[in-house]
This record gives C-alpha cells, structure tokens and sequence, in this order.
C-alpha cells in the first residue's frame, strides 16, 4: 500500500519511536524510507562570525540525529535516503514530501519543545493539517 514513506527525524524520543513504526513500516510494505532532519535558518542580522558558527552547530546536529536514527533502522529492503534541510521544519517535511511523491509521513506527536501538556507540537500540527498524504503521528 505505501511505496514511499518520509520520516521527520529531530532527534527527540517521539520522533525516534516514530522511526521504530516507519521502519516496520518500510519492511512490511517493501517501501522506501526518506529521512529529513530540517533546521531553522539563522536570521542574517547575526552577523558572521556567529552565523557560520550557528549554522555549523545546526548542521552538526541534525547530521548526528540522522546518524543515529539510520543506526536504529535495522533492515530496510527498499531504498534508505536522508537530507538535511533549511527552513521551517513543517515547511522542509511538506516540500520534501511532495517533491519525493511520498504516499505517507511519519513522525512523532511532539519533539524537542519544552511546553509540556501538548497532544501535538506546531510542526506535528501543521503538517496534519496540510499534507496530500496520510500522516502517522507517533505519541
Ligand atoms: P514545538 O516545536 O511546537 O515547541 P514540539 O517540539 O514538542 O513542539 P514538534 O516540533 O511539532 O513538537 O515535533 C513533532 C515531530 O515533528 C517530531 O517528533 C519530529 O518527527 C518532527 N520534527 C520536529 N522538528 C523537526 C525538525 N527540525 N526536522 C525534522 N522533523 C522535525
Ligand atoms: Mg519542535
């Protein structure tokens, strides 16, 4: 049934069960698996030579929640791809699933914000409300 699934990786806990589900998930449907990690731009008025160093720092992070969350995959019959991606991280998911024709999203409920007590986080919101494809939300 699903061919092509996105999974949003941020590195929290819900996003790492969440990798867990899509990677059953890409085993039982025979499915690719497209991993995105996005980070938010660095506003230019930072000046240099914060904006390399922030940018650095970003890069680095989302390359090690990649890292780590390929590590936990396990066999994955179809193709396993990953991009790291600037931008508002609902924006990133919503383009690179269109732009990759996914047929499903998975991602956790919520992810590295700090307001407890929240069924969803924004970016979880969000993409609920404008993806062309089905949406697993993983709490
Ligand atoms: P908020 O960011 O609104 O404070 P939150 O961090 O708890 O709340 P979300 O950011 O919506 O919740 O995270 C929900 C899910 O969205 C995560 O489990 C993850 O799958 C995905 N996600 C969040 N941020 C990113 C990101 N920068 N790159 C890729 N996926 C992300
Ligand atoms: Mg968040």
């Amino acid at each position: 049934m699903f061919t092509n699934i996105l999974l949003a990786v941020d590195g929290s806990e819900h996003a790492i069960r969440a990798a867990h589900i899509a990677a059953e998930l890409a085993r039982c449907h025979k499915a690719s698996l497209r991993l995105v990690a996005a980070y938010d731009p660095v506003p230019p008025y930072l000046g240099e030579p914060n904006l390399q160093i922030i940018l650095d720092a970003q890069l680095k992070e989302a390359d090690k929640n990649i890292a780590k969350t390929l590590g936990m995959l396990g066999d994955i019959p179809g193709e396993v791809t990953y991009e790291v991606l600037q931008g508002p991280p609902a924006e990133a998911i919503l383009d690179a699933a269109k732009l990759q024709a996914c047929d499903l999203i998975v991602m956790g409920s919520r992810g590295l914000g700090q307001l407890t007590g929240l069924l969803l986080g924004s970016q979880s919101q969000k993409v609920v409300q404008h993806a062309d494809c089905p949406v697993l939300i993983v709490k």
